[in-house]
């Protein structure tokens, strides 16, 4: 059988990553969501164990001694972590295995893992971005600033992905998502065992 990959996706806050992955997820039952471990207070609807692992700083801390994070970075001021051993078992099975993180994170994965896949997701724009972070209610105007400031700091890396994907409208942006995994999927050096089927 054939290994899966990693599908980095990344993008400014509020952009509309956790909006996009939601609804890949549905179109596609196959595909996994790793969720992250973070120290982040939960917002209102997220449950423990779907939208995060929420963890105290101790326990991350552990974890980060344990060396059970893929990768794990401080992101507008909070501790996010990818849980190495879930993600690296479903690869191994054949899966496809969405991590939704940051750059920085997206940095680490690239380097330990380069035939990953890395996605960044960008607003249409910067004054959407914001206008979307404000909709989404969930953070203070002290946090949005963070937040907005970030975003540039983390543009400057875009080069470091394989696709951009811009989410103006969800739909189209989910589709082309799921073109991207299709394309993925074809890639020769993932297809080297198909020969053995067909030369009979
Ligand atoms: P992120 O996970 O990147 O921080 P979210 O998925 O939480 O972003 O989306 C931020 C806000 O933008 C949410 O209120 C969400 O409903 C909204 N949103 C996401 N995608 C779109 C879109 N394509 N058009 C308009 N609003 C969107
Ligand atoms: P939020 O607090 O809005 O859920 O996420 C804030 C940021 O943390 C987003 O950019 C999100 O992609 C990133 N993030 C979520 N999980 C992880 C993770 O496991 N590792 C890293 N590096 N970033 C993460």
């Amino acid at each position: 059988m054939s290994k899966g990959f990693l599908l980095v996706i990344s993008g400014p806050s509020g952009c509309g990553k956790g909006t996009l992955c939601k609804k890949i997820l549905e179109r596609n039952e196959k595909l996994i969501f790793s969720v992250s471990a973070t120290t982040r207070m939960p917002r209102r609807g997220e449950t423990n164990g779907i939208n995060y692992f929420f963890i105290n700083k101790e326990r991350f801390s552990n974890m980060i001694e344990e060396k059970e994070f893929l990768e794990y970075a401080n992101v507008h001021g909070n501790l996010y972590g990818t849980p190495k051993q879930f993600v690296l078992e479903q690869v191994e099975k054949g899966e496809i295995v969405i991590l939704e993180i940051d750059v920085q994170g997206a940095l680490q994965v690239k380097e330990a893992y380069p035939e990953a896949v890395f996605v960044f997701l960008l607003p249409p724009s910067m004054s959407e971005l914001k206008n979307r972070i404000k909709k989404r209610g969930t953070e203070s105007e002290k946090d949005i600033d963070i937040r907005l400031k970030n975003a540039f700091e983390e543009l400057k890396f875009i080069d470091e992905y394989d696709y951009i994907v811009i989410n103006d409208e969800l739909i189209e942006a989910v589709e082309k998502t799921e073109a991207i995994i299709i394309a993925e999927k074809l890639k020769v050096r993932r297809l080297k065992n198909i020969l053995e089927k067909i030369i009979d």
